[in-house]
């Protein structure tokens, strides 16, 4: 069966890599979907998120990186993708998560969306949280990989003015 992982993925963390391997296991194919939302401000370019995802995921040949705009379920039918693969962290995630699934089953009940729990150790990971560590100059080891952590310091080096205090 083929699924697609949507996101935004800016950037991927080891929380959204533990769900894109755990979904790799047991799909034929799994499209790790990067939403191209001009109105959310984001820190990386599509491109270089998607980029990003290609390096992580080079280990596991039925995963491939797309963009995708408009609804997600046209994305997955044009891909022939029949699973929306989506990660739950806490209870604050679930309200949001259920609405949005079943708004994807409205709209296309050929679609079914299916929830994986995050793994303990990364509850509290989010994309915004590892982002803002790294601009405090706080350690991300434990959040993303070395890639990721590279192209993080690289932008917040980038956007820091004149870059010196
Ligand atoms: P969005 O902006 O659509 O929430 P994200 O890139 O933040 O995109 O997240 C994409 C998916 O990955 C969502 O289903 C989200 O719940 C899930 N996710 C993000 N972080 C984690 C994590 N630490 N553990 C499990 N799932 C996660």
């Amino acid at each position: 069966m083929k699924a697609v992982y949507p996101g935004s993925f800016d950037p991927t963390t080891y929380g959204h890599m533990d769900i894109i391997e755990r979904a790799a296991a047991f799909t034929d194919e799994l499209i790790v979907a990067v939403l191209n939302n001009s109105a959310k401000k984001a820190m990386f370019t599509i491109e270089e998120r998607l980029e990003m995802i290609r390096q992580l995921t080079a280990h596991l040949p039925n995963v491939k990186a797309m963009s995708f705009s408009g609804l997600l379920v046209n994305f997955a039918e044009e891909n022939d993708a029949r699973l929306i693969i989506r990660g739950l962290r806490a209870v604050t995630d679930f309200e949001n998560e259920f609405q949005m699934a079943l708004t994807n089953r409205s709209l296309n009940n050929n679609i079914e969306t299916l929830f994986i729990s995050t793994s303990t150790q990364y509850l509290f990971l989010s994309s915004s949280i590892v982002k803002e560590v790294a601009t405090l100059g706080g350690n991300v080891d434990e959040m993303v990989s070395p890639i990721i952590k590279e192209q993080l310091l690289k932008k917040i080096d980038a956007v820091k003015p004149n870059n010196k205090f």
